[in-house]
């Protein structure tokens, strides 16, 4: 391996390398069943740092990588995620997310207590969410 190869994998990270190593299998025409492991054992073996952290993670996320090498359409959920994941202009967001729109709650609420929404409005429209869907219950 040349030092070329390993500034990159350092670089990339290890869902890189994974994904890197599945796509030479399935390229192959390996299974995902056999794939996996030594995909797994060659991206985890190319992090230096929080290794088990990395296992982890990746084992509890299986099922996507499964979906995605066998052609599967991304989720809705999986779609978002690479939108923001390939934003340049992405702005991290803080840590209190509004449970209504999932936008960052700005520093000036929660004053008197915990603040749950961004703005009054999203509060408003959490409630007429709430309302509509106790009332489908009832019907
Ligand atoms: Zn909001």
């Amino acid at each position: 391996m040349s030092a070329g190869t390993v500034t990159l994998r350092l670089v990339a990270g290890v869902p890189t390398v994974l994904l890197e190593q599945l796509a030479a299998a399935r390229a192959d025409g390996t299974t995902f069943a056999h794939a996996w492991p030594p995909a797994l054992d060659v991206a985890l073996a190319s992090s230096a740092l929080e290794r088990e952290d990395w296992a982890a993670a990746l084992e509890e996320t299986i099922d996507s990588w499964r979906a995605a090498f066998e052609g599967c359409v991304a989720t809705r959920s999986e779609r978002a995620l690479a939108i923001v994941a390939v934003d340049p202009d992405r702005v991290p967001i803080g840590d209190r997310e509004c449970a209504h729109c999932g936008g960052e709650i700005p520093a000036t609420r929660g004053r008197q207590g915990p603040a749950r929404y961004c703005s009054p409005r999203c509060k408003r429209d959490a409630a007429y969410a709430r309302e509509r869907a106790a009332l489908a219950r009832v019907a």
